[in-house]
C-alpha cells in the first residue's frame, strides 16, 4: 500500500493547513515570512487579524448566531520552530520548505525537524476559525513570536492585546495530559575582576573532573546527579590556606547541570607534596562514593607549568562564593507530588584573563520564592565581594487545580479519550506564565498532540493524536457557555 499524503489525513482541514505551514520558513526570531502567510490566510478567509509591535498576531472571530453569551476563548500557539537537520541534508531554513510526509501512523520530515511543535497547534487554531457550523462564542487565536529561543513574543505582549479570560495553549507534547503549571526563571552572574600575579617559588597543579551525567536543569535537577563545580571546589576548599587559584572553568550552558570541571592552582614549593597527597586522598574517597550514581566519572590530577595566579583573598572569595551557592531542588510542591517547586543550578564558571565569572540559574513556579532566592544570591555575592548582575526573571505559572476552565477542559478531554486525564506541572519554562502575569484573572490550560523528538531531525507527530486534540478543542469551544 502506498503511503497517504498529508492532505488525505483526518481531520482534513487541520492537515491541509499544517501542510501549507510547513512550506513557509519560520525559524525562531525570523518569523516574517510566516507572519505574512498568516495575514494572507486571514484576509482570504475573512478573519480579523492584528499585530503588535513585536510581531505577535491575534486573529479573531465574532460569536456564531445564538452564541453571543459565550465568554471569549483564546487558542494559543507559537509561530516559530526549531530548525535542525541531519548532517547530509542541504537546506536553507530561511528560504526552503520543510518536506513533510506520512510514514505509517506518523508524519515526519525528510532529514529535518518537522515543526509540528508548534505548527500543529497553529493549524488547529486556524482550522477552528473557519470550521463551518461550529457553535462558538467569540474566538481569538494568539500566535506568538520566538517561543523557542527566549519567549520573546510572550515577554513583550501587552495587556489588552487579547481580550478573553480563558486561554488554551496547544503547545504541550503529550496526549492524555493537561499541563497546569510551569517554572519561571532568572539568571544571576557573579563577576570577580582581580589581578593575576606572577608567582616564583610556586608549583602548579591541574585538577580535572569529567564524565558526569549532567542533564537539563528544568528536567533532571531532582535526579541523583553530581554537579562538577560543587564536587571540584570540595577538593579545593579543604586546602584554601595553601593554594592560589590560577584559572577555573566548568560547565558550558546555563540550563545544563555542569558535567566537567578544570582548575589550575598554584602552590608554594614547600607545600606541594602535602597538597598533592591531600588531593589524591580526596580523589580516592570521592571516587568511592561517586561511582554508584556517576559511573562515568574520571578525576585527573597532574603537574602543569603555570606561573600566574590570583591572590589568596580572591581565591578564597571565589571558592567560598561557590560553596555558599545552592545547587539542586530547594523546595517541592505541596500540591503536586514529586514536582520541584524551586531549584538552583550552579551552571558555569569561566576564567577569561583576570576575570572570573559564575552563572547561576534559578527556577520556580512560585514567583515569591523565585525572587527570594534571587535576593539571597545577591546578598551572597555582596558578602564575597563579587559584582552581581541579574537579568529580568520570567514569571512562573502557579498551579490552580480548582479553576473552572481547567475543570471544563479536563471533563471534555476525559469524554473524548474515555479515560482519566492527568494533570501535569513542569519545572521548565512556558509562555503560559507570562500570559498569567499580564492578567492575574486569566485562566490558562495547556494541552497538545503526541510529538516525539521535538527540536531534532527525528521529530515526528502521531496522526491519531491530532484527531484527539482537535475533537477536544472543538468540544471545548462548543461548551464555553458553561463558563461565565
Ligand atoms: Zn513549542
Amino acid at each position: 500500500m502506498s503511503e497517504r499524503t498529508l492532505e488525505q489525513l483526518e481531520p482534513n482541514l487541520v492537515w491541509q493547513i499544517f501542510k501549507e505551514i510547513t512550506k513557509v520558513p519560520r525559524p525562531s526570531k525570523k518569523e516574517g515570512k510566516i507572519r505574512k502567510w498568516v495575514k494572507n490566510w486571514a484576509t482570504k478567509n475573512s478573519v480579523k487579524i492584528k499585530e503588535d509591535k513585536t510581531g505577535n498576531l491575534l486573529l479573531s472571530k465574532d460569536a456564531a448566531p445564538g452564541c453571543k453569551k459565550f465568554p471569549t476563548l483564546i487558542l494559543q500557539a507559537h509561530l516559530d520552530m526549531v530548525c535542525q537537520k541531519q548532517p547530509n541534508v542541504v537546506i536553507d531554513f530561511e528560504k526552503d520548505p520543510i518536506n513533510a510526509f506520512v510514514e505509517g501512523d506518523t508524519v515526519r520530515a525528510e532529514g529535518t525537524s518537522l515543526g509540528a511543535d508548534n505548527g500543529i497547534g497553529m493549524a488547529i487554531g486556524l482550522a477552528a476559525l473557519i470550521t463551518p457550523d461550529l457553535k462558538h462564542g467569540p474566538l481569538e487565536v494568539l500566535l506568538t513570536v520566538d517561543e523557542e529561543t527566549g519567549l520573546t513574543g510572550a515577554f513583550a505582549l501587552e495587556a489588552g492585546f487579547f481580550s478573553g479570560k480563558y486561554l488554551l495553549n496547544i503547545d504541550s507534547e503529550e496526549v492524555g495530559k493537561i499541563t497546569i503549571s510551569s517554572a519561571g526563571g532568572g539568571g544571576t552572574d557573579f563577576v570577580f575582576n582581580s589581578k593575576l600575579e606572577n608567582k616564583s617559588n610556586h608549583k602548579s597543579i591541574k585538577l580535572t573532573i569529567s564524565g558526569l551525567k549532567g542533564g537539563h536543569s528544568g528536567v533532571d535537577i531532582d535526579l541523583p546527579r553530581l554537579n562538577a563545580i560543587k564536587l571540584g571546589i570540595d577538593a579545593l576548599l579543604e586546602q584554601q590556606e595553601s593554594i592560589l587559584l590560577s584559572s577555573l572553568n566548568a560547565g558550558t550552558v546555563r540550563n545544563a547541570i555542569p558535567r566537567d570541571f578544570e582548575c589550575i592552582i598554584l602552590v608554594p614549593e614547600k607545600k606541594r607534596k602535602n597538597v598533592m597527597k591531600n588531593l589524591k586522598l580526596w580523589r580516592k574517597n570521592t571516587l568511592d562514593i561517586a561511582r554508584t550514581s556517576e559511573p562515568g566519572i574520571t578525576i585527573d590530577i597532574s603537574d602543569v607549568s603555570e606561573t600566574h595566579a590570583f591572590n589568596s583573598e580572591t581565591t578564597k572569595a571565589v571558592l567560598n562564593l561557590l560553596l555558599d551557592i545552592n545547587h539542586g531542588p530547594l523546595t517541592h510542591s505541596k500540591e503536586i507530588v514529586g514536582l520541584v517547586q524551586t531549584s538552583s543550578n550552579l551552571a558555569v564558571v569561566e576564567t577569561i584573563e583576570k576575570k572570573i565569572s559564575v552563572h547561576v540559574s534559578t527556577r520556580s513556579s512560585v514567583n515569591k520564592e523565585l525572587e527570594e532566592v534571587r535576593a539571597k544570591l545577591k546578598e551572597i555575592g555582596k558578602n564575597h565581594g563579587a559584582k552581581v548582575i541579574q537579568d529580568e526573571a520570567y514569571p512562573g505559572w502557579e498551579p490552580k487545580p480548582g479553576a473552572p476552565f481547567l475543570k471544563l477542559v479536563k471533563r471534555i478531554y476525559e469524554e473524548v479519550m474515555d479515560k482519566t486525564i492527568e494533570l501535569e506541572a513542569i519545572h521548565g519554562g512556558l509562555e503560559c506564565g507570562l500570559f498569567v502575569s499580564l492578567d492575574p484573572e486569566l485562566q490558562v490550560t495547556s494541552i497538545g498532540v503526541n510529538i516525539h523528538n521535538a527540536h531534532s531531525p527525528d521529530e515526528y507527530v502521531e496522526i491519531e493524536s491530532v484527531g484527539i486534540i482537535w475533537d477536544a478543542v472543538i468540544k471545548i469551544i462548543e461548551n464555553m457557555n458553561q463558563l461565565k
